[in-house]
């Protein structure tokens, strides 16, 4: 018995075993699916190598993907966003701006809300608000502040992309400005891998294949625990063993392969009802350059976003065509429910024919995602960093949790890189700073 099993080959499964494996470790990676990637696959057809929709990683270069790339000497560089827009609640199509020069040419604000928004990111620079409103609502630090116009649905937008969540009722304040924070201080937003996602799983993969094996198209159907010890995991009616035992599933789903018999009430509950986001994505393949945008497009109504990726990295859409994707978040009731479902997706078809009202002759193919999970956790006010599972798993011994619903810092998919640091010190002991 010796070495790791990590249970998934999701992105953030991947990440934690080419950094063990390249201290030494002998890691043996099993996933269910014949591809790796999970929520975060790739999809190639037709020339076109296609994220699952937006696939942005915050902060770029000062990010715990970058920092882990790094360290296996495989490091990765990024773009950098180009102006963003919005259709605004008025129908007009305005600057989103990311820089104080960029609020004063919006015409999404007034002249006095230039001047306040401007105050209140200053505020947030500072780092004045990164404490005591952890679980203060959006809503409610707006009410109480008084934000309104311009501001609020400025705010609102950055609540439903920065957090994925839209629902300003839910967002916690404090974990949003934290977020923006680390935006000012690493000088780093929202940015794209220059070469994509596929080389980044090339390298993943090939540094754990150096010491270890992915088992593609196997299912793990239980983790073995033994004297209170994880010891192994059980794939396709075989034991495999190993001294320590990472699972890479949202914990929502921790106990189809532990049995719950084994945890604390509490645990298994906090685990079972941790609320995802979810949301309705359209990727597009167009048989033409439709638009030379390269940063975010948003709409206000629906607030929904997305980008013309293959502008930002070449080589993602054939020479000439392109690729565009726009995420609708909404909640999982509304996923669930078949009407409302149809009624989302005319929505958000409704706002990408805003900006592209003759879209529909230059189509080669769509596919249109209506996910119940988009992140493992949803960042909300009875969510927020410190109310999630951590990295080790109570009154086990050598089991381990890494992914986007666990307790680490950021939002969306940047808590389950953040969370492949925190794990791997648990395991290792080593600390990985990230660089800004
Ligand atoms: C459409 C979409 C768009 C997104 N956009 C962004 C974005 O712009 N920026 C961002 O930061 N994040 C984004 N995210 C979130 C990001 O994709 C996720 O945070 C990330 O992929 C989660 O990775 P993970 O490794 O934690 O989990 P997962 O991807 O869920 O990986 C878990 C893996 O375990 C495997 N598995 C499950 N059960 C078993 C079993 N019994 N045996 C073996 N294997 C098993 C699964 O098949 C999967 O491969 C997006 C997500 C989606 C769905």
């Amino acid at each position: 018995m010796s070495g790791t099993i990590i249970v998934g080959a999701g992105i953030n499964g991947l990440l934690l075993g080419a950094l063990l494996a390249h201290d030494g470790e002998r890691v043996t990676v099993f996933e269910r699916n014949s591809f790796p990637g999970g929520r975060a696959f790739l999809h190639e057809r037709d020339g076109f190598t296609m994220d699952y929709g937006v696939h942005l990683t915050r902060f770029g270069p000062a990010s715990a993907l970058a920092t882990i790339m790094r360290r296996i000497g495989a490091e990765v560089s990024f773009r950098k966003l180009g102006p963003s827009y919005v259709i605004d609640h008025n129908g007009r199509k305005v600057l989103f701006p990311t820089s104080p020069d960029g609020i004063f040419k919006s015409s999404m604000f007034s002249l006095a809300e230039k001047v306040r928004l401007i105050g209140l990111l200053l505020k947030i620079k500072k780092g004045m608000l990164n404490d005591g409103l952890m679980e203060t609502s959006l809503r409610d630090w707006m009410n109480m502040n008084r934000v309104t116009g311009g501001v609020r649905r400025y705010l609102e937008l950055l609540s439903a992309s920065v957090m994925v969540c839209p629902f300003i009722e839910q967002t916690s304040a404090g974990e949003m400005f934290r977020n923006l924070y680390r935006v000012f201080t690493t000088g780093h937003s929202a940015e794209y891998l220059s070469g994509g996602w596929k080389p980044v799983y090339e390298a993943l993969i090939g540094e754990i294949r150096k010491n270890g094996s992915i088992h593609f198209g196997k299912k793990v159907d239980s983790v073995i625990i033994n004297k209170g010890r994880a010891a192994g995991v059980k794939a396709a009616g075989k034991k495999h063993t190993a001294e320590r035992v990472v699972i890479n599933l949202p914990v929502q789903e921790l106990f189809t392969i532990l049995p719950e018999s084994k945890f604390d009430r509490e645990y298994v509950t906090l685990c079972k009802n941790l609320v995802p986001t979810s949301g309705i994505f359209f990727d597009i393949a167009l048989k033409k350059k439709i638009a030379d945008y390269n940063g975010l497009l948003y709409t206000y109504r629906p607030m929904a976003y997305g980008m013309l990726t293959s502008n930002l990295a070449a080589g993602l859409a054939p020479v000439g065509a392109q690729i565009l994707t726009m995420l609708y978040p909404t909640t999982m009731e509304d996923i669930r429910d078949a009407t409302i479902r149809m009624e989302r997706k005319e929505e958000l078809w409704t706002a990408i024919r805003k900006y592209f009202p003759d879209i529909s002759d230059h189509i080669l193919w769509t596919r249109v995602s209506c996910l119940r999970m988009v992140d493992g956790a949803q960042v909300n006010i009875r969510q927020t960093e410190d109310r999630r599972p951590g990295p080790s798993v109570p009154g086990i011994a050598g089991l381990y949790l890494v992914g986007d619903s666990i307790a680490a810092p950021g939002a969306g998919g940047d808590v389950g890189n953040e969370s492949v640091l925190l794990t791997y010190r648990a395991m290792t002991g080593t600390v990985l700073t990230n660089a800004g």
